[in-house]
């Protein structure tokens, strides 16, 4: 999409909005099925949390993609984009066997991740395969806050467990299709993350019935010119040898999955904001939007480095301004960030917002939340409206006090 084109759109909607580049997503699949191409059953299951707009999942689906779910609600949103059940994954954590039976009446696969709901479930119903999610406890990488491989992680059952798994396997004669670790969510290390596979491949051949592993999701993605990111070829060439030849080992052809969710969609959002003021201080220029961490908050929450384009002057001379939101807290998008000189009235792109963005986004000081815009064939789609002052009223029950 061109500066134009998402100057268009920020006319055509009003400010602030998200916008989605379907192209970039459409590639970006590709790009990694690519890396991919010699795994010869391959499933990618895109995570329906980072950006769980229905037109979104409705377009990855076309692509070829599952979904991972991680709530019911979740699955009810993949089966409303058209997902058929057998294509969806349900990952959840610490949610209640009511919910997992829920989710397994729906015909979707279940991948249970710790021992008291795997012997509830197995008890209850043999005849429904699950797959299990493994903590491999290996750090690929990342900050403790988006790592959940570690130690002292609330994820998955402790590889350490396994023989009380398979005690389990055995006394209730449940079925194990599939087993699945997430260890994190930055691959750097493709060594480290190959180690944990090779945790994973021991733990499969326990199981008699496997179908598929998978190996959740981790892809690094560019923030900002430079940043790092996971080499996906490289990673693909390296694990699908390794793949390959433990299904060789093993005698089977067996199923492959990954479930990203960042990859597929963070770089193809854009998201949009309007400079409401210019405030000089003693110390920094603020520029101040029409947004805050309601509608973005990874910078606040995870300290994410989110690019800032100033699309109304991208030929301006660059000077250094903190930008900020106009909600009333502290929210800073950016500190002391170099960015083409900002006027009043100028609208702003900030880069990466596919991903975690509008599903992270709130009502706190009593705003919208944006519209949703899917930029595909040469045209914007509004894919969700932006919210009005009824969205805020609409569940509350005015209490008559007297
Ligand atoms: C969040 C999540 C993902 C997606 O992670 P990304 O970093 O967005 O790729 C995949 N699998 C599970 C189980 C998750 O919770």
């Amino acid at each position: 999409m061109t500066h134009r084109d998402l100057l268009n759109v920020a006319n055509e909607f009003g400010s602030p909005v998200y916008v989605y580049d379907a192209e970039k997503i459409q590639s970006q699949y590709q790009r990694l099925t690519a890396a991919f191409s010699k795994v010869k059953q391959l499933q990618i299951n895109y995570a329906v949390k980072a950006l769980s707009n229905i037109s979104v999942l409705k377009f990855l689906h076309q692509q070829g993609a599952g979904m991972d779910t991680v709530s019911i609600q979740e699955v009810r949103l993949a089966l409303e984009a058209g997902v058929p059940a057998e294509m969806i994954i349900y990952t959840p954590n610490g949610v209640s066997l009511k919910e997992i039976e829920k989710a397994a009446e729906l015909g979707v696969q279940i991948n249970i991740d710790n021992l008291s709901i795997l012997e509830q479930f197995g008890t209850k119903h043999p005849h429904v395969p699950v797959c299990i999610r493994i903590n491999p406890h290996v750090m690929a990488g990342g900050n403790h806050n988006i790592s959940v491989g570690h130690i002292d992680s609330k994820f998955g059952i402790s590889i350490h467990q396994l023989p009380h798994v398979q005690r389990i396997v055995e006394n209730t004669e449940m079925k194990v299709n599939g087993i699945h670790m997430h260890t994190g969510s930055d691959i750097l290390d493709i060594d480290v993350f190959l180690h944990a596979s090779e945790i994973l491949f021991e733990a499969a051949r326990h199981f008699d019935a496997l179908e598929f592993i998978d190996f959740g999701s981790g892809f690094k993605v560019p923030y900002h010119e430079g940043d790092i990111e996971t080499n996906i070829e490289e990673f693909g060439a390296r694990l699908t040898e390794r793949f390959n030849e433990f299904c060789q080992e093993v005698g089977r052809p067996l199923t492959l999955a990954f479930e990203p969710g960042k990859f597929l969609v963070s770089e193809a959002g854009k998201f949009l904001v309007q400079v409401n003021v210019v405030k000089q201080t003693t110390s920094t220029i603020f520029a101040q939007v029409d947004s805050g961490f309601n509608h973005l908050i990874r910078p606040m929450l995870y300290g994410s480095q989110h690019q800032i384009e100033n699309i109304s002057n991208p030929k301006g001379r660059e000077r250094f301004y903190s930008v900020v939101g106009y909600i009333c807290e502290t929210d800073t998008f950016a500190n002391n960030r170099r960015i083409a000189e900002i006027r009043e009235g100028d609208i702003l792109a900030f880069s990466n917002a596919g991903a975690y963005a509008f599903t992270m986004a709130s009502n706190y000081n009593s705003r919208f939340r944006p519209p949703e815009v899917l930029w595909h064939g040469g045209k914007a789609h509004l894919i969700r409206k932006r919210e009005t002052f009824e969205d805020l009223t609409r569940n509350q029950i005015v209490a008559s006090l007297s």
